[in-house]
């Protein structure tokens, strides 16, 4: 009976005045063959580690871009590359100067890196950009995100500019970011200019992986002091008080005066170099050619007395440690026995029935006799 009905209902559509006619098919307005062979250019076929590393030499910068998508990727196929490509790549890389550049939002950053990147490409430089910065996947990138920034940068051939990876922690962002230096040095970087926000902990991350490290300030009124981290004004090696142009060239100049002497009272560095202030503004330019002249001093300072080697070596030991105390201590609180006896100790410690240490010493003990 049903089916009947459905059947009626059919006929009767089809003979309602509201039926549209099925018109004749057009033929498409775009050639289907020249479609194809679009769709198949920018199709992404898998490179092996010989493409990328080829490439890489050539100074490709398309497929330097997709070597750092590569190792910045979780799936272990492209792991597994990652490693042959990074080892590949090493006896290349090291040969370029490494500049953490650092400094709270709006301080000018990216207006800053513009032009020193275009002053240091007119002195025959080439400028590879990478952001450390483990906040954009929640801000959806506050460092490099849009292209609107360094707009003439990243058009310029001497500069390729990579905007920071999503990938979650400040321990994987900033694996990310040395293997990424990696891979530009090979691909005949000589400046590689390390970009962070300087409000949390990412700067110490980026202090350990640059030569020079570089702190953007603004001049304000009252106590200069005033909220900037003791610590990292200790990293610095230069701090450059931006924006000093128009009405604020007089504010910027006491700014100046009175960083040099914040800088007077920190011990004298291992390195033998006492940190600059200078004023500058990346707006017009003006100060630029000092800031490349301290790093140039910094540099001959360095080398000659060898800090700058030792420096990188010990960068590569403190990643040695940090890497073998991350996975232990990642392994330990995954144990499934860890896990268990966790809730115990938590309470014990707060009853007063024994002390973190003892709990800190009992589990370590559980721990190394399950392995
Ligand atoms: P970032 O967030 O640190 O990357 O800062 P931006 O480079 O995006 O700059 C923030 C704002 O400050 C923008 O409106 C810029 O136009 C302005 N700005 C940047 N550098 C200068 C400078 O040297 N002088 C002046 N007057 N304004 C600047």
């Amino acid at each position: 009976m049903l089916q009947v009905d459905q059947t009626m209902k059919k006929k009767s559509q089809n003979n309602s005045a509201l039926k549209v006619n099925k018109g004749v098919e057009q033929p498409s307005m775009v050639n289907p063959n020249m479609l194809k062979e679009v769709k198949n250019r920018f199709k992404k076929e898998p490179l092996s580690v010989e493409q990328y590393f080829n490439g890489i030499q050539q100074g490709d910068r398309a497929i330097l871009s997709r070597a750092i998508t590569l190792i910045e990727s979780t799936r272990p196929e492209d792991k597994q590359k990652a490693v042959k490509l990074i080892n590949q790549c090493l006896p290349f890389s090291g040969n370029s100067l490494r500049i953490g550049i650092t400094g709270v939002p709006g301080v000018g950053k990216s207006t800053f890196i513009e032009s020193f990147g275009l002053s240091l490409i007119e002195q025959e430089k080439k400028i590879a950009v990478l952001a450390i910065d483990p906040s954009s996947s929640r801000t959806k990138g506050s460092i490099l995100g849009d292209k609107t920034r360094m707009e003439q940068l990243s058009i310029n051939q001497n500069a390729f500019i990579r905007p920071s990876s999503s990938a979650g922690t400040l321990g994987g962002v900033a694996r990310n970011t040395r293997e990424a230096i990696v891979l530009c040095e090979a691909a005949g970087f000589d400046t590689i200019l390390i970009e962070t926000v300087g409000v949390g902990q990412s700067e110490t991350a980026v202090a350990q992986m640059v030569d020079f490290f570089l702190l953007l300030m603004l001049a304000g009124g009252g106590d200069e002091l005033q909220g900037i981290k003791r610590g990292i004004m200790e990293m610095a090696d230069l701090i450059v008080i931006n924006k000093a142009d128009g009405d604020n060239r007089q504010k910027a100049k006491l700014a100046k005066r009175e960083y040099q002497n914040a800088l007077h009272l920190f011990p004298p560095a291992e390195n033998e170099w006492v940190p600059k202030v200078i004023t500058a503004s990346g707006l017009t330019g003006e100060g630029l050619p000092e800031v490349i002249e301290k790093i140039s001093f910094f540099l001959k300072k360095t080398k000659e007395n060898r800090y700058f080697d030792y420096h990188r070596k010990q960068q590569l030991l403190s990643i040695l440690k940090e890497t073998i105390g991350d996975t232990l201590s990642d392994r330990f609180y995954h144990h499934p026995m860890v896990k268990e006896k966790w809730g115990l100790f938590e309470t014990m410690i707060l009853n007063g029935e024994t002390t973190p240490y003892e709990a800190a010493d009992k589990l370590l003990e559980y721990y190394f006799k399950e392995l």
